[in-house]
């Protein structure tokens, strides 16, 4: 088939319901229509002659990098054959974040359990397998590659099948070797090793299209305890561009694990940090949340140092440990993050992460033009403290009452550098004006210091929190609006007269 009879016979099957410019490379639909299960997939062909690339993601929907992988990798263009993606195979139970399909026990409610092989012939059942395989049978891939997540190490002896690569097959598959090279690249520790395994469970999605298609089928596992979402998409990432680069689909795998976004997505761009140093998952969701409207991405220390921020248009750095977050960054990713905000990106601190751009550590970010306070007592506790914004905070934060309660988790005291080479000017948008002072601390010492300062750096602009605004009541819009004033996002600018 030609990628134009290709597509037509997509239309025709009611696949396609909205193509992009490129109407001839990029097609884009959704299938299970009107339903929960309703989902979208999406088509990079590029015209070229060559083998059909399947990528499916969240299946399982408590396993988020195989969604997130996906989606990322749905932003890919090949430069031969067709690279297709359906990122979020089980809406609802990725909504849920539970393994099964909400409501549902045991198989029943296992997605990766509902295609039955009976003699070469698949028989899907529950809601959203028939659809699915619909697609996969009208898609007639060549390849398939099903991204999950399990619980343990393989190679440590868990029995989850976490950090391997299952492959449906009778004796070696060059496939299967070289995936797991590229996702074992850099892994020291032996126990953390991706490892082959080769029984496919029956029911699942892979062995079938093996079974009834003749595909080369790859269940590639990455493992969510005790890393990074980053670190686990970065792994599947690099697994799915080794096959993609070994079938001449395209040149050079690099560029690809490195690419996370669609450079045509016109969404702001938020790059949160989630690395060594860094809050848990939990953390990363709330954040989230709180930043509706946007692509927010985790990114780990590696796609910093290989420069993935460039993609972005503000970065934050979370709570956690400033020292921590350096030492995971290192001297490279230190001056990615600088050469970021120099050139023009946006940088939002929060507690930790405003730490980390200070003036007076060895392992500082230096964006601004303060020095951390009291360092001795810097474990002062938490407590919940009253801050009075000034005009330029409450313009920011959409003319807040002045005077408001906010968390506070040791974030830094600031002041003024003593660096006398650092004169940028900082604008304070808000003052702590109540304080903290366990462990020897002196809450007095805190009372009338900076809580929210910002200031421009390079090209780029910084706002640093020391207290939690994604952790107080009433809040929830702060994030935003600090990102808004960050990436320099105003209104809509009306159109010129037409002439
Ligand atoms: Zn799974």
């Amino acid at each position: 088939m030609t990628a134009a009879t290709r597509l037509a016979h997509l239309m025709f099957l009611g696949l396609v319901f909205a193509t992009t410019a490129q109407a001839e490379e990029i097609a884009e639909g959704v299938i299970a229509s009107g339903t929960p299960f309703e989902t979208r997939w999406r088509v990079y062909d590029s015209e070229v002659a060559g083998p059909t690339v399947l990528v499916i993601g969240g299946v399982h929907g408590n396993e988020p990098s195989g969604h997130r992988a996906a989606r990322q990798i749905a932003t890919w263009p090949v430069n031969r054959g067709r690279l297709v993606v359906l990122p979020a195979a089980n809406p609802p139970a990725l909504a849920a974040r539970t393994r099964r399909i909400p409501g549902m026990d045991g198989d029943a409610g296992d997605l990766n359990r509902h295609f039955e092989v009976i003699h070469d012939e698949v028989r899907p059942t529950g809601s959203a397998a028939p659809a699915i395989w619909r697609f996969v049978e009208s898609i007639s891939p060549d390849v398939i590659l099903d991204l999950h997540e399990g619980y343990g190490f393989r190679a440590a002896g868990s029995k989850s099948v976490g950090t391997s690569v299952i492959t449906h097959r009778e004796v070696d598959d060059p496939g299967q070797q070289l995936m797991l090279r590229a996702a074992n690249q850099g892994i020291e520790d032996p126990r953390r090793r991706f490892v082959e395994l080769d029984g496919m469970v029956a029911g699942s999605l892979a062995r079938a299209a093996a079974v009834a298609l003749g595909t080369e089928a790859h269940i590639l596992e990455t493992t969510w305890k005790d890393q990074p979402l980053s670190r686990r998409c970065r792994q599947h990432r690099r697994m799915v561009a080794a096959r993609l680069v070994a079938l001449g689909m395209c040149g050079d795998s690099e560029p690809l694990v490195d690419m996370i976004v669609d450079p045509e997505d016109a969404r702001p761009r938020i790059a949160l940090f989630d690395g060594a140093g860094a809050g848990n998952a939990s953390q990363g969701r709330r954040f989230e949340a709180q930043l509706p409207g946007c692509r927010v991405e985790r990114l780990g220390s590696e796609d910093i140092r290989a420069g993935c921020l460039q993609a972005f248009d503000a970065v934050i750095f979370p709570g956690g440990s400033g020292s921590g977050q350096a030492e995971a960054l290192g001297v490279p990713g230190r001056d990615k993050v600088r050469e970021f905000v120099d050139e023009g990106g946006g940088y939002i601190g929060v507690c930790a992460g405003s730490y980390l751009a200070l003036d007076n550590y060895t392992w500082g970010l230096r964006l601004v033009p303060m020095d951390s306070h009291d360092r001795k007592h810097w474990r002062r506790g938490n407590a919940i403290l009253t801050i009075e914004l000034t005009e330029e905070g409450r313009e920011t934060f959409l003319k807040s009452e002045s005077v408001r309660e906010i968390a506070f988790r040791q974030g830094p005291l600031m002041r003024p550098s003593e660096d006398p080479e650092n004169d940028a000017t900082v604008d304070v948008l808000a003052w702590f004006r109540t304080g903290v002072g366990r462990n020897g601390a002196d809450p007095a010492t805190m009372i009338d210091t900076p809580a929210i300062v910002r200031v421009g750096f390079g090209a780029g602009r910084v706002l640093l929190f020391s207290p939690h605004p994604e952790l107080t009541d009433d809040m929830e819009d702060w994030l935003r609006l600090a990102f808004d004033w960050a990436a320099e996002i105003k209104p809509v600018p009306q159109a010129a007269p037409s002439r």
